[in-house]
This record gives C-alpha cells, sequence and structure tokens, in this order.
C-alpha cells in the first residue's frame, strides 16, 4: 500500500511577502514561483489579488507561466474579494480560490462586529460564489485555535457542504501547543459529519516557536496538507519553516509514514533565492538552511564526523541540496569552468547572459584570489537585481574622499533610461552618506531609509560586502540589494536598486 501524501502549500508570496517591508517585483515574484515548482511544492498561495493592482499582477503573471503546481490567491469574505481572486488565478492550469473569516469570538465581535450566525452565512455565500468560477476552493476560518469548537464544526461542516475541497484550520496568533492540537484535529475529525469530502490542512505561526512541532503534530492526527513559508518567513515570528516540515517527515519516515511531492535537493536553492530577494537573511543556525546547520565546531563531534558521517549527522547536507566546496575558481578561470560551477549551483545561462556574468567574474578575480561558491552566488544576485528591478536609473560611477580630519564628500555619476548622463555632488556625516546624498540631487524621491546592513559574503578581507537596505516612501518599504568588494560601491548599488522600485511602482499604479 502506498504511503499517504501530504500536500505542501507554500504561502511565501503571501504571507511572507505581506510581512512587514518586502515590496517584491513581478519578476522576482515569478523567480521564487518557479523555484517553488522545481522544489516541487504542489500549491503557490501567488499573493492576495484583490489587496493591491501590484499583487493581482503578480498572481495573474504567476498563474499564467508556473504550470505544474495549483496557484491559489487569498481572499475575505467578500463577493468582490473573489471576483478578484478568480481574475487572477482563472489562466493558471490548476487555479484555486482560497477564502478566509474570522471565526473566534474575540475577532468576530471586536473585529469584524458582527455574530456568529453572520459569519457562517457570509462564509458560506463566498465558498459559492469561488466555486461557481473554480472547482478547487479552500476555506480558512482565522483563529480556528481560539475558536468555540462546536461553532467550528458547523461552520466547517457548512462550507464543505458549500463546495470547500479544503479546509485550513489557522493557528493564526502562534497560540496552540502540540499535543492540544493534535486532540483539536482529532475532534475535528469526529465531529463534522462530512470532513472525508474534503482535505484538512492547517497553518501554523511561530508565536512561541511551536509552528513546525503543532504542523507534525497535526500531520501525525490525519490532516494531509500544511502551509509554511520557506525559511519560516510570515507574519510577526513568521510561519511554519518548510524546509523543517519537509526534512522532519523525510528523515522520520518511520514515524511519520507519509510522502511528500518535494525535490529535496532544491532546499537550499530555495532558501537562498528567497533570503536574497526578501533581503531577510537565514539566522546561523537555523536548522537545515543555516549556514551553521553542518558546520561541526565540537572537537568529539568533528572525530566521529571524520570516522563515520552518521555519528553525529542527521542528514546528509547533500540531500538539501548543499553546495560542495571542492572546486574554487580564480583569476585563471575560464567561461567553461564558470558555467559548469554555476550549473552546479543550478544556474542555467543562455551565451549572452554566461558573457555577462564572465565579464563580472573576471573584474572580481582582478580582486579576490579565491571565487567561492558564495561568491558566484553574490555575482549572480547582482546580476539578478539589474535584470529583475526596473533600471530607471543606472550608476555609473561613484568617487567618495572621507577620513578624520575631512568631511565626508561623494560625486556621483547616473544615467537615466533614456541615455542622459547626471553628475552631482554632496557631503554627509559619514561616506555612505555622502554617496546617498548625491543621488538625492539627481533622483528627488522623497523617502526614509529605515534599515542599513553590512554582511560579508565569505571570510577574509578580500571578502565581498552585501549591502541590504530597507527605505520608506508613502507608507511603502522597499528593499535594496547591492554587493561589491568596495562597501560604499555596494551600498550605492543597494540605494540604487532601491530608489528604482520606489520610482518604477510609482509609475505603474499612479493612474
Ligand atoms: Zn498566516
Amino acid at each position: 500500500m502506498g504511503k499517504d501524501k501530504v500536500i505542501i502549500f507554500d504561502t511565501t508570496l503571501r504571507d511572507g511577502e505581506q510581512s512587514a517591508g518586502i515590496g517584491l517585483t513581478t519578476a522576482e515574484k515569478l523567480e521564487i514561483a518557479k523555484q517553488l515548482e522545481k522544489l516541487g511544492v504542489d500549491v503557490i498561495e501567488a499573493g492576495f489579488a484583490a489587496s493591491s493592482p501590484g499583487d493581482l499582477e503578480a498572481v495573474k503573471t504567476i498563474a499564467s507561466e508556473v504550470r505544474k503546481p495549483v496557484i491559489a490567491s487569498l481572499a475575505r469574505c467578500y463577493l468582490d474579494d473573489v471576483d478578484k481572486a478568480w481574475e487572477g488565478v482563472k489562466d493558471a492550469q490548476h487555479p484555486r480560490i482560497h477564502v478566509f473569516i474570522s471565526s473566534s469570538d474575540i475577532q468576530i465581535m471586536n473585529q469584524l462586529r458582527k455574530n456568529p450566525e453572520e459569519v457562517l452565512d457570509i462564509a458560506v455565500a463566498s465558498v459559492e460564489r469561488a466555486k461557481s468560477y473554480c472547482e478547487d476552493v479552500e476555506f480558512s476560518p482565522m483563529d480556528a485555535t481560539r475558536t468555540d469548537p462546536q461553532y467550528l464544526y458547523q461552520l466547517l461542516e457548512a462550507v464543505i457542504d458549500a463546495g470547500a475541497t479544503t479546509v485550513n484550520i489557522a493557528d493564526t496568533v502562534g497560540y496552540t501547543i502540540p499535543s492540544e492540537f493534535a486532540q483539536r484535529i482529532e475532534d475535528i475529525k469526529s465531529n463534522v459529519p462530512n470532513i472525508s469530502k474534503a482535505v484538512l490542512s492547517v497553518h501554523c505561526h511561530n508565536d512561541l516557536g511551536l509552528s513546525v512541532a503543532n504542523s507534525l503534530s497535526a500531520i501525525r492526527a490525519g490532516v494531509r496538507q500544511v502551509e509554511g513559508c520557506i525559511n519560516g518567513l510570515g507574519e510577526r515570528a513568521g510561519n511554519a519553516s518548510l524546509e523543517e516540515i519537509i526534512m522532519a517527515i523525510d528523515t522520520r519516515e518511520d514515524l511519520f509514514n507519509v510522502s511528500t511531492g518535494i525535490d529535496t535537493t532544491q532546499i537550499y536553492r530555495t532558501s537562498r533565492l528567497v533570503s536574497d530577494i526578501t533581503g531577510f537573511p537565514v539566522q546561523p543556525n537555523k536548522a537545515i538552511v543555516g549556514a551553521n546547520a553542518f558546520r561541526h565546531a565540537s572537537g568529539i563531534h568533528q572525530d566521529g564526523v571524520i570516522k563515520d558521517r552518521s555519528t553525529f549527522e542527521l542528514i546528509d547536507p547533500q540531500r538539501v541540496g548543499w553546495p560542495s566546496n571542492s572546486l574554487v575558481l580564480g583569476k585563471l578561470s575560464g567561461r567553461a569552468g564558470l558555467r559548469s560551477r554555476l550549473e552546479e549551483l543550478g544556474f542555467h545561462l543562455d551565451q549572452q547572459e554566461l558573457s555577462e556574468v564572465f565579464e563580472d567574474f573576471k573584474l572580481l578575480a582582478d580582486r579576490k584570489r579565491e571565487i567561492t561558491d558564495q561568491d558566484l552566488e553574490a555575482l549572480m544576485s547582482n546580476s539578478r537585481r539589474i535584470s529583475d528591478v526596473p533600471n530607471l536609473y543606472q550608476l555609473q560611477h561613484v568617487q567618495v574622499s572621507t577620513g578624520d580630519q575631512g568631511i565626508p564628500t561623494a560625486t556621483v555619476k547616473l544615467i537615466d533610461r533614456d541615455g542622459t548622463e547626471f553628475t552631482d555632488a554632496a557631503t554627509g556625516t559619514g561616506p555612505v552618506d555622502a554617496v546617498y546624498q548625491a543621488i538625492n540631487r539627481v533622483i528627488a524621491v522623497d523617502n526614509v531609509l529605515t534599515e542599513f546592513r553590512v554582511d560579508s559574503v565569505t571570510e577574509g578581507i578580500d571578502a565581498i560586502g552585501d549591502v541590504t537596505i530597507r527605505i520608506e516612501k508613502d507608507g511603502n518599504i522597499f528593499v535594496g540589494r547591492g554587493s561589491d568588494t568596495d562597501i560604499i560601491v555596494a551600498s550605492a548599488k543597494a540605494y540604487m536598486n532601491a530608489l528604482n522600485r520606489a520610482v518604477s511602482a510609482d509609475e505603474k499604479f499612479q493612474s
């Protein structure tokens, strides 16, 4: 007898994206969606179509270009929202509409200001509307873990009767604990008479650090869809981290006795891509995908691993696609060497793209003796930032003078999309500030810098510096990233990246 399959539902582009200030372009969301398809997730929640014109556009693009997984859009229980969700996913090979409404007394009374009967009617009407468009309909009672059980059973029964094919028990505020959650799932199974007509799903938040544990506990209790985000992104403390759930099921097959359709060797690559595009770093000690996840520091552990890896190593790093670091490229490496290394890292380039990256590679090799996998990833990120974000202004040149006696002064030369050059100079409290002031004199975009972070891509004095910034403009937050061996240049690139996003978002949705 085959094992039961657990449906993996990724909401990185919806719950993850809505967490403070990611503001991705459609091209970037599409790139993440394509990687999620390679990873083998079953459902991609591509966005919340009614929330903004940008979200609708992204959902539509992903629906028409990513064909293998189910593509879902979230919708509140308003008929307009459901219509918008359908507009977003209607071109998908496998469309899904996902409607949700608060079901706990605390949210029904204080947020919706309705009574439970009204909520039930609205939920049923919305599911019926969704069903009139689309066979595949998911319903989520929000804050389900703080909902009166009897009411939850009634609500679930009614929406399944109305046509919901998946019902998703959301631990929206991260309230429950594993044993209690498993019991709640068991109770739903025995108290909702038509529950077998729908797939039972869970959506757990990490406010108490229990989202993965709760999800796994629910799977053991019979749930067959789990929702989560890559790297555990999501509102507040985040959602359940999908890679942790996947590897727990994989590693403890003996216990779970279920399977997923995931290609685990794509996990590392997916994690890096999501971190790079969203600008949210992965903590070094994070399970499965943190930089130290497979690094043994203790002498006893090292000794054991050298004698036999399985002594202290639970998961073979290659199983999650961790790149082996045997081959290091340098100044003398050729095009073929670069291509084969990039392919091993999962980047498949055409001739033109390879030529462009090869030029950057040569420039880097002049400044840095050994080029590691991380360096190559930084190079690829830089070229993606240029192609995914509309290049309304390009940084041509930056020059800074600084020191303990002088006033930091920067000169920048920018080119706009018509090829017009602008040169300007400014002083600042430090070299980065001077560069930003000089850029501001050319691109007059009112904004506040809310985050500035420099990370070193590798160790050593010649390491590439990777700068992540966030700027706020009219209440919207835009991320910007740039890397270079010179951190002032990297800072300038990051600022240009964020400004280009802000300006293009403005142009696109002004009307
Ligand atoms: Zn959520």
